[in-house]
């Protein structure tokens, strides 16, 4: 709903003229005040009271907003998952998921099982709204009803929680993906209850691939299976999505294999950054710098953190270990990440290997002459970066795979360039 509509419906609720209504509604939202909140006070301007307090407004999804408190909404379910948490000391099971009506979507969490399954379309009453990262999630308790409705409630979505991997999202919850498995390792690690066994890996399909973790080993979950995962939930580890398995997940063998992309997905790197982080991406650009920590580095034994002068902010006074590594920034016009080379891939661009590098650092008295190599190597250039995107508060690191020189016609990247410029600042062609 824009203003117009908003201020449509509460002039007739009002009984007063529209135009009126939304000059009122239109002041407030220009000063950034939440709709809901500016059409409570042009109510009660006109003597409307308030809809607020503690009843439960009917509300349209797209309207809900964490100012709420409790709301009824119509929706169609789009996802179930089920998990079990531990609350409080007791293992309860939640079930959780999306809800949407034509308005938008929103997520929930059940703290019962109301029996409702995805496709159904239900009357949920006085839900709770709260925050979660930042946006509404309805939680459904014991004062919640759920009243399963005939007609079925349209939506701009799909239903069922089938997604490719490319397209989820850490968060998403009632996931069914299919997949292959493309690497699987057993792991054991210090649980809550004890010692633990837990699978971790890799899964693709014809989009992406992503890291899974398998809480509740299922036996089906082998090397080059094809399978469909119904039921897991998505959470972020290191930064991109990673697919999470639990004792309600249902692991069942696919007739037909899942193809794997052998290719990245190829992205523009403003819109791989706005992703929140990849497994497996390539995007071009050009290298404008090579940042300080690059070239010859020492690194802790113990937990590989970079050390300086021999100290580790974990284990004190180290006996370093030298490592390579480049920290570049690659800038496509569309935006700006920081490319991470290994060990290995720096000493490709470098042109040695690190015992070269180490001499003529020694023959120099002075480490930076490695990195400074590299930069007058690689700067200025275009190069073809694949990795895994992290996107997270040290900003968006791809820590690198591949790394090449472009192969693009320079010709059709300077026309690119023109263009880009003509598009922001207006200038004549
Ligand atoms: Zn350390």
């Amino acid at each position: 709903m824009d203003v117009d509509d908003h201020a449509e419906e509460l002039a007739s609720d009002l009984g007063v003229d529209k135009a009126e209504v939304k000059q009122d509604l239109e002041n407030l939202v220009q000063y950034s005040v939440p709709i809901e909140e500016a059409k409570q006070s042009v109510r009660r301007k006109h003597g409307g009271g308030s809809s607020g307090g503690s009843a439960p407004t009917s509300k349209d999804v797209g309207d809900v907003t964490t100012g709420d408190g409790n709301v009824t909404v119509s929706v169609r379910v789009l996802s179930v998952g089920t998990r079990t948490i531990r609350y409080q000391g007791e293992d309860q099971t939640i079930r959780e998921g999306e809800l949407a009506d034509g308005t938008g979507r929103i997520s929930y969490t059940a703290w019962q099982d109301f029996g409702f399954e995805p496709g159904d379309s239900l009357t949920v009453g006085n839900a709770n709204v709260r925050e979660w990262d930042g946006a509404p999630e309805l939680n459904l308790g014991q004062s919640t009803t759920v009243a399963m409705s005939d007609e079925e409630v349209d939506v701009p979505y799909e239903v069922g929680g089938e997604a490719d991997l490319i397209d989820i999202d850490p968060g998403d919850r009632g996931r069914v993906l299919d997949v292959q498995v493309l690497e699987v390792e057993q792991k054991t690690i210090d649980g809550r209850d004890g010692e633990t066994t837990i699978l971790s890996g890799v899964v693709g399909d014809e989009t992406a691939k992503l890291p899974f973790t398998d809480w509740s080993p299922h036996p089906d979950i082998q090397p080059g299976a094809s399978l469909r995962l119904s039921d897991v939930y998505v959470r972020e580890f290191r930064g991109v999505p990673s697919v999470n398995l639990s004792e309600h997940t249902t692991v069942s063998e696919l007739d037909a294999d899942v193809e794997v992309a052998e290719e990245a997905p190829k992205m523009g790197v403003g819109e791989a950054v706005a992703t929140g982080g990849m497994f497996d991406v390539e995007v071009v650009g050009s290298l404008l710098a090579v940042r300080d920590g690059s070239g010859l580095i020492e690194r802790c034994p113990e937990c590989g953190r970079v050390v300086q002068n021999g100290q580790c902010r974990s284990h004190g006074e180290v006996d370093a270990e030298d490592d390579m590594r480049v920290k570049a920034i690659i800038d496509d016009g569309s935006g700006t990440l920081t490319a991470v080379l290994d060990r290995e891939l720096t000493e490709r661009v470098y042109g040695d290997d690190m015992d070269a590098a180490l001499d003529a650092a020694r023959e120099a008295m002075d480490r930076e002459v490695v990195a400074d190599d590299i930069r007058e190597e690689v700067v200025g250039r275009e190069f073809r970066v694949r990795g895994n995107l992290s996107v997270d508060e040290y900003g968006a690191n791809l820590d690198a795979t591949e790394f090449a020189e472009s192969d693009d016609d320079p010709a059709e990247r300077a026309r690119d360039a023109l263009q880009r410029l003509v598009g922001t600042q207006g200038v004549e062609a």
